[in-house]
């Protein structure tokens, strides 16, 4: 279960959300009991006004909670090609449209995934560096 507050995950929206050049979204989070056919979270995006709005599962746990927030973040930019597609509904069948949503689904899950271990691998390495660093500045005479 995760605890981390409302206004903790706004700040890793914030975060993620300047990294990915979303700064011109609006978004909005809101933490559900429980989701439909358990899904950790999903987001609604209105296009025309760049507001989006994040539903969470209170049950995500904390060690998913950034792939989590990324992964639904990467459904605004990528979504947009879904809802041009949108427009043309009349044009494919339910199965193209569905097929389509799927190849955003793996797209945006890959993304997220690449994007957070990187992210986990440069933090890494940064608090190595200053640990080499904090053992360079310690005086010799002890
Ligand atoms: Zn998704």
């Amino acid at each position: 279960m995760a605890n981390l507050t409302e206004d903790a995950i706004m700040e890793l929206i914030g975060l993620w959300q300047n990294f990915l050049k979303l700064n011109h979204w609006e978004i909005s989070v809101t933490m559900r009991d429980r989701m439909e056919n358990s899904k950790a979270a999903k987001v609604a995006a209105d296009y025309r006004y760049h507001t989006a709005e994040i539903q969470m599962s209170k049950t995500v746990e904390e060690e998913e909670i950034e792939r989590v927030i990324v992964h639904e973040l990467l459904h605004l930019p990528i979504g947009a090609i879904r809802s041009v597609v949108h427009k043309f509904t009349d044009r494919i069948t339910p199965m193209e449209y569905v097929l389509i949503l799927d190849a955003e689904e793996s797209a945006v899950e890959l993304l997220a995934r690449v994007l957070t271990e990187t992210f986990t691998y440069l933090e890494a390495v940064k608090e190595e560096e200053k640990k080499e660093a904090d053992k360079a500045e310690r005086p010799s005479w002890y």
